[in-house]
């Protein structure tokens, strides 16, 4: 019986086995080892939005400030560098460091890696950071102990200047965003409101289309206009606006030029949003003559209250526009509730003293109180008590 040795070192099974292939366990671990890290990683961050390159696609980061970003940007370096390193295993798990000392139990094929930052100079680019990794695994069954490697590897941070924050520092935008209303003023009030809507919504959008940026913004008499980095995002910013305000939303283009490459032509979408002309407390009248007023606009309608009977209803745009519903020509009148019988109220004018009848709506009134009345071709209607909307 002959006795097997390694072929490397020559020690015997008995010693130093079971052998794996024919080498005993230290030079199995030694002519097979894992962490095959490249001693210098070389990563960037845009300058300009601190967003880095995860497999190849630009991402937002986590932290924005200046020192957790460097060290995200940089981790994410080494977890790719990482990634592409252990090759020999089919599946790796990033443990924190202290923990790694006590992993032994470890199935085949697996890997757990463990880093710390052991220097650093993050005061000025190229931001450096020096990464002791360890690595715990088992190739092969017979392994008695899994490997368990250290190395040293330094990441370098370099700036430059994202694709998206390139377009956007060039002044490009693809779409305008048109906010206008119908037939009416453009309230500061509305157009504050839009401006703040707008504001919010494109956080959120850009976190799915980086290129949803606001170029600029521009306050014209007729409304305000919005440079739009992407078509999709004028798009899905017009729609929030008209579900909140209601309105209609068109599309126009505008040749700008051909592609140097393709030859094709090149348009730019105009979003136009145009908000409804009936705005909250606006009075408005049907094509039969009966008198509302306007509790709430929104993208699906209006909630309007019938002034002879106080119900309040809904009303899609399909069914205003059928009624044609408008704005009714009326005067505003204070006046004070003096008596009321089941149908009749009598009010007293708060400026001429001189008292007059109104038909009641359908419910009770409380007399002593001043109430706000409008009057429509010569008819006087209860609009709200004092103090209400
Ligand atoms: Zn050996
Ligand atoms: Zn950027």
């Amino acid at each position: 019986m002959t006795m097997r040795v390694c072929y490397r070192c020559g020690i015997s099974e008995e010693e130093g086995g079971p052998l794996i292939n024919g080498l005993c366990q230290v030079c199995f671990r030694k002519e097979n080892p894992v962490l095959l890290l490249p001693s210098e990683i070389n990563t960037e961050l845009c300058q300009n939005c601190g967003s880095y390159k995860k497999r190849g696609v630009w991402i937002d980061p986590q932290n924005y400030e200046l020192e957790s970003l460097i060290f995200e940007v940089a981790e994410n370096a080494l977890l790719e560098a990482l990634e592409e390193s252990l090759d020999k295993v089919k599946e790796f798990e990033v443990v924190p460091w202290e923990e790694l000392e006590n992993i032994n139990n470890i199935p085949v094929g697996k890997a757990f890696v463990g880093f710390i930052p052991v220097d650093y100079h993050i005061q000025y680019f190229p931001a450096v950071i020096v990464y002791r990794v360890r690595v715990k695994a088992r190739l092969h069954e017979l392994q008695l102990e899994p490997h368990d490697e250290i190395k040293e590897t330094t990441v370098y941070v370099r700036q430059t200047v994202c694709p998206r924050c390139q377009r956007f520092l060039a002044g490009y935008y693809e779409a305008i965003l048109q906010v206008r209303v119908e037939d009416r003023e453009f309230t500061k009030e509305e157009r504050e409101a839009v401006t703040k809507l707008v504001q919010e919504k494109v956080d959120e959008i850009m976190k799915k289309d980086r290129m949803g940026f606001i170029q600029d913004t521009i306050e014209k008499e007729e409304g305000i206009d919005f440079y739009m980095g992407s078509t999709s995002a004028a798009r899905k910013l017009a729609n929030v606006i008209r579900e909140h305000f209601g309105g209609e939303i068109s599309e126009a283009y505008e040749l700008v030029g051909l592609d140097r490459m393709t030859s094709k032509e090149v348009y730019r979408t105009s979003v136009t949003v145009r908000l409804p002309k009936f705005r909250r407390g606006d009075i408005v009248e049907d094509r039969h003559g009966r008198i509302y007023k306007v509790e709430n606009v929104s993208g699906k309608g209006m909630r309007l209250k019938n002034l002879e009977t106080w119900e309040s209803q809904h009303y899609d745009w399909k069914t205003i526009k059928r009624e044609k519903i408008d704005k009714a020509e009326h005067e505003e009148k204070k006046a004070l509730l003096i008596s009321q019988t089941p149908r009749e109220a009598q009010f007293m004018d708060m400026s001429t003293y001189e008292t007059f009848e109104v038909l009641k709506p359908g419910v009770n009134l409380e007399e002593g109180q001043l109430y706000r009345l409008v009057k429509v071709k010569g008819r006087f209607y209860i609009k709200e008590k004092e103090g209400e909307e």
